[in-house]
């Protein structure tokens, strides 16, 4: 797939994108749409007119009378405006109101049926489309969504980063997995990914810490809930701020850094420095395979003496060893047993080959 950049004539600048989660009334969709403008920083003005909610009887959206608000910020604000499309109907209205950007919702990504619906409604139109990552962690189906819109000849396609559903306690409401977008860029490296921190947060303290690290991973956009009388928002009120907090404590503080410079000191020192990483590397890999001869070893001598392979109270001893000394040398309890578990399953697979005589 080649994409275009969903926004045209931008160089390197971050696609900014702030409104609240849901149009409400005129008056709210209109002062919300004023106060950014004022700051002078957002490109795209977002909000919800059909949403997407986990109960029957919430809020769910104010439905076409919407759009004729979204219109009327276009016309009298100058902002460009999006909102979430999720069937043949919604792509129509939207399209007939002027909307300049579509957005697919996270819970529509997960449904192929649906997906292909809004791609057969796009056929033959020309409008960028951005794709919110699945409610599951699962890189394929996002990436299904976005070729079903591809394939429907659109090419002004983001794909929006807004964290993943998760069972028990999370500071998160959506579990970032920054390795899944960063996995994506990696795909397709001319795909613009926006990170949306309000669904990330789903708290007003944190997004900011998410929208910079956003930037940080050299992501290109940044999509924000705002709201003039956020604890009065008919959805997803906790997470949402106002225009003047969105401007002072969250735009106003994040920092762009460049994705790469051509300054010829710069280049030296970072050669150097990847250069012994490199070394390191093929260190890892050639113990990783030491590793893997002796566990070998230890797959004959279970065989011969017909011993399961797993050993419960080794591994635990592996990873508790590993843990503590992963702490003295500074390094995360999350990076030690994620690694240690990676080479645990290796050893596992190796053994079982053996076993199996392969
Ligand atoms: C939204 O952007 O308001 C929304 C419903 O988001 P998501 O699809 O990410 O839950
Ligand atoms: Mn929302």
């Amino acid at each position: 797939m080649s994409f275009h950049p969903m926004l045209e004539h931008r160089g390197s600048k971050p696609i900014i994108i702030a409104g609240p989660c849901s149009a409400e009334s005129e008056e709210q969709v209109l002062q919300t749409a004023r106060e950014l403008a004022a700051l002078g920083k957002v490109d795209l003005f977002r909000a919800g007119i059909w949403k997407p909610r986990t109960r029957p009887g919430e809020f769910e959206g104010v439905g076409t009378i919407g759009l004729p608000w979204l219109k009327k910020v276009k016309a009298e604000i100058g902002l460009p405006v999006t909102t979430e499309v999720a069937n043949t109907q919604h792509v129509f209205e939207a399209l007939k109101y002027g909307v300049d950007v579509l957005w697919i919702g996270a819970r529509t990504t997960v449904n192929p049926f649906s997906v292909q619906e809004v791609a057969d409604a796009l056929k033959g139109v020309d409008i960028p489309v951005m794709v919110k990552n699945p409610v599951n962690p699962d890189l394929k189906l996002w990436i299904g969504a976005i070729e079903r819109i591809y394939k429907a000849g659109i090419r002004r396609i983001a794909a929006i980063q807004r964290g993943f559903s998760h069972h028990g306690e999370s500071n998160y409401r959506n579990v970032p997995r920054w390795q899944i977008a960063i996995e994506l860029k990696r795909l397709f490296p001319g795909l613009e990914i926006i990170v949306d921190n309000s669904h990330i947060c789903g708290r007003r303290d944190t997004l900011l810490t998410v929208a910079q690290k956003g930037f940080d991973l050299n992501f290109d956009g940044l999509m924000t809930e705002v709201h003039p009388r956020p604890d009065e928002a008919w959805s997803d009120a906790a997470q949402q701020v106002t225009p003047e907090v969105y401007g002072r404590e969250i735009y106003g503080k994040l920092q762009f850094p460049m994705p790469s410079t051509d300054d010829p000191r710069y280049r030296e020192n970072i050669n150097h420095l990847r250069h012994e990483i490199d070394e390191i590397d093929d260190e890892l890999m050639a113990l990783y395979a030491r590793r893997m001869k002796l566990v070998e070893g230890i797959g004959r001598f279970k065989k011969e003496n017909n011993i399961a392979i797993l050993q419960t109270s080794r591994w635990n001893e592996i990873l508790e060893r590993g843990l503590e000394l992963g702490r003295k040398k500074g390094l995360s309890e999350e990076f030690v047993e994620t690694t240690l578990k990676a080479i645990h399953q290796e050893s596992i697979n190796h053994q079982e080959r053996i076993m199996r005589g392969q």
